[in-house]
């Protein structure tokens, strides 16, 4: 992997709806660090797809190959045409998402501030599936020992880089003892080869355990579909998807993206909050080992959600510019 010093090319996504408005902000913020960023735009969306027919150009496919990481907005009708293939092109095995509760703001668990490691390739989500008869359809659920110590080993790094001191590993092996089995075993094995300590806990159970007491969890590694689900319902209890950032990860290449989609009720007003956005830019700071860049912007954009001004989604006035230039004032 490339690292803090070296020059990086960014390919920078803005995609469709606000993503047109938060990624430029996003790029303001990463131009007042001293960082030695090249960016690339590339374009994809609906407005392409209408020019053009394909929502994700070839050509961006290849800045996207060619890049040390991407920064993608948001994408609005054929969102999956998109990011599904991105992900891939950047070979993605691990999702990350933070789930943190800001002072000041609204929460289900104020408390609340956790990572999901979440394994991006296999389980259910392996799309083996077949209709077998009219009224018989079934789903193969694929797991490997590499995949699921590859996913074990970037959980239990991350905590150790973030100064995190309990790692979960969650799954259902009880029931799917062969699949969920062989993910547990090999998990288990990783953190016993680092001397890592860790609990691992039934994902029902961690569902229920997260809403009653978040402040429990620091790094939460699992298969796919239960961190699909598991990082949502994490999201409700730091109040909703809209501040939330997310990385998707592979050996040699990255993408970060807000969580939220492409917001076309406020579209085009110049009023998005370009907080998700911002704080997924911080991640692949974090990612390209500028840790001190990603903790001032991350601490920037927190001390503007305590302090204001806020963006209307946050019940205040700010247009989206005079966020970002907050942020850039703290920073
Ligand atoms: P998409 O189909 O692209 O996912 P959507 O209609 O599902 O679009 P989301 O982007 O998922 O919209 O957002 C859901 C709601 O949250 C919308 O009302 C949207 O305005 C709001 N929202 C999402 N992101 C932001 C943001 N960054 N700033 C302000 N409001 C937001
Ligand atoms: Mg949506």
């Amino acid at each position: 992997a490339r690292t803090r010093g070296m020059s990086h090319q960014i390919a920078v996504i803005p995609g469709d709806g606000i993503g047109q408005e938060v990624t430029p902000a996003a790029i303001d913020v990463l131009d007042a660090l001293e960082v030695d960023f090249e960016f690339r735009e590339g374009e994809a969306g609906d407005r392409v797809a209408e020019e053009t027919g394909d929502p994700l150009p070839e050509a961006t496919i290849e800045l996207a190959r060619e890049s040390d990481a991407t920064l993608f907005g948001a994408a609005g009708e054929r969102a999956a045409d998109i990011i599904l293939p991105l992900r891939e092109v950047v070979g993605s095995y691990a999702n990350v998402r933070p789930a943190k509760a800001y002072p000041g703001l609204e929460a289900v668990k104020p408390e609340t501030d956790l990572v999901f490691i979440r394994e991006n390739t296999q389980g259910v989500y392996a799309q083996i599936e077949s209709q077998l008869t009219d009224d018989l359809a079934t789903l193969t659920r694929v797991v490997t020992r590499e995949a699921s110590r590859k996913i074990a080993e970037y959980g239990f790094e991350y905590a150790e880089e973030h100064g995190y001191d309990n790692v979960t590993i969650a799954h259902k092996a009880n029931v799917m003892q062969e699949t969920d089995g062989l993910f547990l075993e090999a998990a288990e094995a990783v953190a016993e080869e680092r001397g890592a300590d860790y609990d691992t806990e039934l994902m029902d159970a961690l569902a229920m355990k997260l809403v009653m007491y978040p402040e429990d969890y620091d790094v939460i590694i699992t298969p796919n579909l239960a961190g699909d689900v598991l990082s949502d319902l994490a999201a409700g209890l730091v109040g909703g998807l809209g501040l939330l950032p997310s990385a998707n990860v592979g050996d040699d290449n990255a993408l970060f993206e807000p969580v939220h989609g492409s917001a076309p009720d406020i579209a085009g007003q110049g009023v998005a909050n370009p907080s998700a956005m911002i704080l997924s830019a911080a991640m692949m700071l974090d990612h390209l080992d500028y840790d001190d860049e990603a903790t001032r912007v991350t601490d920037a954009v927190e001390t503007v959600l305590a302090e204001g001004p806020h963006t209307p989604d946050l019940g205040g006035d700010a247009s989206t510019e005079a966020f970002t230039a907050a942020v850039i004032e703290q920073l």
